[in-house]
This record gives C-alpha cells, structure tokens and sequence, in this order.
C-alpha cells in the first residue's frame, strides 16, 4: 500500500464516520415529534413537554453546529499537513523522543481545548442557562477547565512518557508492559477515585443521621451489603441535574448521592435508585466491565503493536521519520471502527447489566418507587421520551425510560 493510498483511506474513515453519525442523529431528531407512549404520559405536563422538545431541537442544532466545525477543522488539519508541522515545531525545540511525543500532544490537545472551549461556554452558559439546568458561575467554569487541564498533563502526560519509554526499552513488546500498566492503573484509580480526584471539583460530605440514612441501613442489612461509606456531593453547584454513582470497591466501596437527588426524590425513591446501584454491585457488574475493558485495552494494545512500526502510517501523514507519536494518530483512525464496533458491543452489554440491576431493585426493595423515580429523574433532565432505534442500538448505555418501566412492571 503506498502512504496516498493510506492517506485516502484515513480522510473516508474520518467522512464516513461523520456521516453515519450525522445521520442517526438526523433520524433521532424526526423522533421529538412522536406520540408519547402511555406508560409516559404523565412525566411531563404540557407545557414541561414543549420546554423538552425544545432543549432537544436546540441541543441538537448545537451539536450539528460543533461536529461540522470539528471535522472541519480535523480535515484541514490532515489536508494541510498539520500532523507533520507539530511534529516539525517539536523535533526543533528538543531531540529526546519522549520531550518531542509530550510536546506533539500537548500542541494537540491543548489546542483542541481552546478551540472548543467557547462551544462548552455556551453549552453551558447558555442553552443549560436558558433551560435553568446551569448553576455555575463563569469563574467556576475556568477554574474547573484548568483543573481539568492540570489532571491531563499529570495523569495523560505520566502515561504517555512510559508508554514510549516501554516502547523504547522493549520494541514490540510494549504493548504487554503497557497492557500491565494500564491494569494496575485502572484498579488503583477505582479505589482511589473518591478520594484523589472527585475533591478536586466537588466537596463530599458523610451522609446525616435521620430518616433516609436510616432507611438505607436498613436496606443494605436486609440484603446484607456491608455499607459504611454514604456520601453527598455538591453536585448543585453546577447543576440541578441529579445523579448517584457506586465507586470503588472493597473496604474502599461508597455511595456517593448528588444534592439534588437528595432534594427531588422521596426517601423510598432514593433507597430504590441505591437497591439498582447495589443491583450492579451485587451481579458484579463493576468486575465484569473492569475485566471486559481491560481485555479490549490489551487486544488494542496488541494490535496497535502490530502497526506502530509501519513507515506507511508516517508517510501517510507526510512525516518522514517514523515515530510513536504520528503511528498512534494514524493508527487512532484507522482503528475507530472497530472502536465504533466495540462501543456498540459494550452499550449492547451495558443495557443487559441495566436490566439485570432495575430487576434486582425490584425483587429487593420495590419496583414501583424505582420507576417513579426514574420518571422524576427524566423529566427534570427533560429527557427525551421517544429517541429513534438506532439512537439507542448504537449510543444509550441504559435501556430507554419506557423499556426500563415496562420491564419493571412485567
Ligand atoms: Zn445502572
């Protein structure tokens, strides 16, 4: 294969990509209009109906609106031969390969970040704004973009330099010490997730004794789920859009509640939203999406140890010496379908799991309290009631709401 060849190859995955995606948002858009199923209609209002289709008519414009000026702006950059300039500015400034990859990706990502960032500002400011979603303030917005920016280059930054030193130490076995690597990682950011980021950009307070502390308790002993860690988070300083999470596990496992859950959902809504968390737990589904995403990352790896050394994947982007840096971006391209393929496997699964925890919560606590509160939690997200087929078969990590409520009233 000549690098042209190759070249081409990359700009149709990049279009084609586009398209397709383009496309199943274009037939989720003619979907805002449908009827809504009976078992949802009392989650809007009339008029709470009109202020959901238009959040989604508005979101969907903007993110039509951003994609085409991102792929616009990544096609010029493979077209004018940006890839090789970066590498050009980098190889000028230092001739220690690692100095030049973290330099490559810094120029990159860096830039990426500042080219979009006035898309969030006015996600944010804006369209959440005007839905009355949006409680930060312009100062938390920057201070939250540069804390974001610091974890990159730590954490990114950090990974990056082994990851090419890996591969200059032992060749084409890197990708076994990376794959090592990456394990290790994966299992220490998941004990210590709650506990090293989340107080970046969020206070955690232990969950006050009374009713719903008690209520929980009791649950947890009823299905015996050793449970010392209830924490609320801050989540309102952001936004009214609640949300509750599992993380960690172990001695190190904790429940982590937003704010605004605590404030819109009853008590038995709140316990039924943790039996589906403890659902999860429980059917160890936090286990099998560790193990599964690790073997996807060490098959990527193996692959990506395959290509990384091809002349062809620099040529294709106009850079004559080979290097990690520009074979990772090529190969990124290249690899991106079956990345698609993957995602839609993962998401196909992930529903499963969704069923599986709804279920659990059902038979342990109730299945009614779950349901509304899922009703509740959808439309204060205005969420979309009626998303297309293929909207769900390729991007819905959770079942839809009517699917989730059918299945809970079977
Ligand atoms: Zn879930």
């Amino acid at each position: 294969m000549t690098p042209q060849i190759l070249f081409i190859i990359l700009i149709s995955i990049l279009i084609i990509d586009f398209i397709i995606d383009k496309y199943i948002d274009y037939l989720n858009s003619k979907c805002f209009k449908n009827t809504i199923p009976k078992e949802l209609e009392d989650v809007y209002n009339k008029k709470e109906y009109l202020k959901s289709q238009a959040y989604k008519k508005e979101n969907y414009r903007f993110s039509l609106l951003t994609s085409t000026f991102s792929m616009l702006v990544t096609l010029a950059f493979f077209l004018f031969k940006g890839f090789a300039y970066i590498d050009q500015v980098a190889r000028n400034i230092s001739s220690n390969e690692i100095v030049i990859t973290l330099l490559f990706f810094g120029v990159i990502i860096i830039g990426n970040d500042i080219i979009t960032m006035p898309f969030s500002f006015y996600q944010n400011f804006v369209i959440e704004e005007k839905y009355g979603f949006n409680k930060s303030t312009k100062q938390l917005f920057f201070i939250d973009k540069l804390k974001g920016l610091f974890l990159t280059v730590l954490v990114g930054g950090g990974i990056l330099v082994l990851i090419v030193w890996f591969y200059q130490k032992t060749g084409d076995d890197f990708w076994i010490y990376t794959w090592l690597f990456m394990g290790v990682f994966t299992i220490f950011i998941t004990l210590f997730y709650s506990s090293l980021i989340v107080p970046l950009f969020n206070k955690q307070t232990p969950l006050e004794e009374g009713e719903l502390q008690q209520a929980i308790k009791n649950f947890a002993d009823n299905v015996g789920f050793t449970l010392n860690n209830i924490f609320v988070i801050d989540g309102s300083k952001r936004s009214t859009k609640a949300n509750a999470y599992f993380s960690g596990f172990g001695a190190k496992k904790r429940i982590v509640l937003y704010d605004t859950l605590i404030n819109d959902l009853s008590t038995n809504e709140i316990v039924a939203v943790l039996a589906h968390e403890v659902g999860h737990y429980k059917k160890k589904h936090v286990f099998i999406n560790m193990v599964l995403s690790l073997l996807l990352t060490g098959i990527t790896l193996y692959i990506l140890s395959l290509f990384i050394d091809n002349i062809i994947l620099s040529k294709a982007l106009s850079v004559s010496e080979p290097s990690f840096h520009i074979g990772l971006i090529a190969f990124g391209i290249l690899y991106s379908p079956v990345s698609e393929i993957t995602g839609i496997i993962m998401n196909y699964i992930s529903r499963k799991f969704e069923y599986q925890a709804d279920n659990y919560a059902k038979n342990h606590f109730n299945g009614t309290d779950l349901i509304t509160s899922l009703k509740k939690l959808s439309k204060n997200s205005l969420s979309n009631l009626t998303p297309h087929k293929a909207t769900v078969f390729v991007h819905y990590s959770h079942p839809t709401l009517l699917q989730r409520i059918v299945n809970l009233q079977k």
